[in-house]
């Protein structure tokens, strides 16, 4: 029985893992559609054209702007950052599970779009182990870095704007946690209908 694709919507505090923890999502359920998204800001050492971001000039990013061509879209630490509208569409409807990893802002804005999405809040175990993390990502200036832990004590207050808390401790537990819920939200009520005029060997409930 196929059920149909879940939205999860990802975020979290810069540094607190969630790039981390999608890795290793995507090595477990290498069906789950990632969505890529387009920023203007420049890529780090080691970050691939098409595989992290879409790396956009401030230009081509405004066009795509114009042509509304995003599902959602936020400046972040003066950068812009955007979700493409098209794949996630047809992801959705070839039945895929869908995962967006965007900043508080952005999804807010798909919350007001998509409800039914489930959305999920990394935090890290601690201020002091989210400050060591970004120091030792080794990619940002002291400077970046007061502003993404400036940043961090916002975000956190929107905390119960989201449906599910994971603490990124230790990756492989915070990935299985991840792991659980989608497979609980796939057995949520709201998503069969129950059917009570069937034959005697039909299923009794099917996918809405
Ligand atoms: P984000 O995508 O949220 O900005 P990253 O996934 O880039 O964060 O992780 C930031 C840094 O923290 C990376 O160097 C990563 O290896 C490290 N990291 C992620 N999760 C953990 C963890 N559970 N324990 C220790 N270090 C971690
Ligand atoms: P980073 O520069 O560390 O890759 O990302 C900075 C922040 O931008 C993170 O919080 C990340 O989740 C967010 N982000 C990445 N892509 C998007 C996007 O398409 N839309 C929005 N709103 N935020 C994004």
């Amino acid at each position: 029985m196929t059920v149909p694709g879940l939205l999860i919507v990802i975020s979290g505090p810069s540094g607190t893992g969630k790039g981390t923890i999608c890795k290793s999502l995507f090595q477990r359920r290498p069906d789950i559609f990632f969505s890529i998204s387009a920023t203007t800001r420049p890529p780090r050492a080691g970050e691939i054209e098409g595989v992290n971001y879409y790396f956009k000039d401030k230009k081509s990013f405004e066009e795509m702007l114009d042509r509304n061509e995003f599902l959602e879209w936020a400046m972040v630490y003066d950068n812009y950052y955007g979700t493409p509208k098209t794949p996630v569409i047809e992801a959705m409807a070839s039945g895929k599970d869908v995962v967006l990893e965007i900043d508080v802002q952005g999804a807010l804005k798909v919350r007001e779009k998509a409800p039914e999405g489930i959305y999920l809040f990394v935090v890290p175990p601690s201020l002091r182990q989210l400050r060591a993390r970004i120091e030792r990502r080794g990619t940002d200036s002291m400077e970046v870095i007061n502003k993404r832990m400036g940043k961090a004590l916002v975000e956190l207050a929107n905390l119960y704007a989201y449906n599910y808390v994971i603490v990124n401790d230790i990756v492989e537990e915070a990935v299985d946690r991840v792991e659980s819920i989608l497979k609980a939200e796939k057995c949520t009520v709201q998503r069969y209908r129950f059917v009570v005029d069937g034959e005697p060997d039909e299923p009794l409930v099917v996918p809405k």
